[in-house]
């Protein structure tokens, strides 16, 4: 089964609305599949959340515009099971300003994270479309650091990945997600990897997170003060081989 099948099923799945046979495929899948497992217990973090609050009805208008809001978040998602969620979430989402309450916390860091990692994947596009999107075009890491001074309010660590077959190509500022943050560029064969740090904020993650959008591999990660989140169409396997060393360099 792939991916795109078992998120169409998830719900359904968790709605025991499945046939045995559909139900252990699905099942299997999460069991093999980080991305699909992570998004099963999301949905359950969600439905709990929501069968835990407090049922207010919204008014027309906030519910229609909190849907609106989550429609525009998803565009290119058209399974009527994920717009289940959406409306789902919306009228959640329209309860919880209402009501107030943590579940909405789920819905809301869902949807941010969401969209940052979407914005992320974009600006990786667009770098790939412009090769004078380089800032400063080095290979040397003593040189792409200091560049970043007075250009950003934090200074990003970067890593020689030379000897390990991730050779540093350049960097740049980027603007994403309603922020400005650095912008590494990493080569692997004829793949490109970016690498966007920006600060924490209070925003950590454990462990590097895995997740796939359009065909591109992300991988999240927090060392230090700094958040990672890394993008390419290199396979995910290397991309984590890719992130563990960045980790481990970067840390001391
Ligand atoms: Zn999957």
């Amino acid at each position: 089964m792939k991916c795109e099948e078992a998120r169409e099923l998830l719900e359904a799945l968790h709605d025991d609305e499945l046939v045995p046979q559909t139900r252990a495929a699905v099942l299997e899948h999460s069991q093999v599949c980080l991305d699909c497992a992570r998004a099963l217990k999301e949905l359950e973090a969600l439905r709990s959340a929501i069968a835990k609050a407090e049922r207010f009805e919204a008014p027309p208008e906030l519910r229609a515009r909190v849907l609106r809001a989550v429609k525009d978040r998803s565009t290119g998602v058209a399974s009527w099971r994920w717009r289940t969620t959406s409306a789902l979430a919306a009228s959640y989402a329209a309860v919880a300003i209402l009501g107030g309450s943590l579940a909405y916390e789920v819905t809301s860091t869902h949807l941010q994270r969401d969209f940052a990692v979407q914005e992320a994947v974009a600006a990786h596009v667009r770098s790939l479309l412009d090769e004078r999107a380089f800032g400063v075009t080095s290979n040397d890491q003593h040189t792409v650091r200091p560049w970043f001074a007075g250009k950003l309010d934090f200074s990003p660590a970067v890593a020689n990945l030379e000897p390990e077959g991730f050779p540093l190509l350049g960097a740049r500022v980027d603007y994403v997600a309603n922020r400005y943050l650095a912008a590494l560029e990493y080569g692997r064969r004829n793949h490109k990897i970016t690498v966007f740090v920006a600060p924490s904020a209070g925003e950590r993650f454990a462990a590097p997170r895995p997740a796939s959008r359009n065909g591109y591999n992300i991988l999240e990660w927090t060392s230090g003060d700094l958040n990672y989140r890394a993008v390419s169409d290199l396979n995910d396997q290397e991309l984590q081989e890719f992130a563990t060393l960045m980790q481990q360099k970067t840390e001391k």
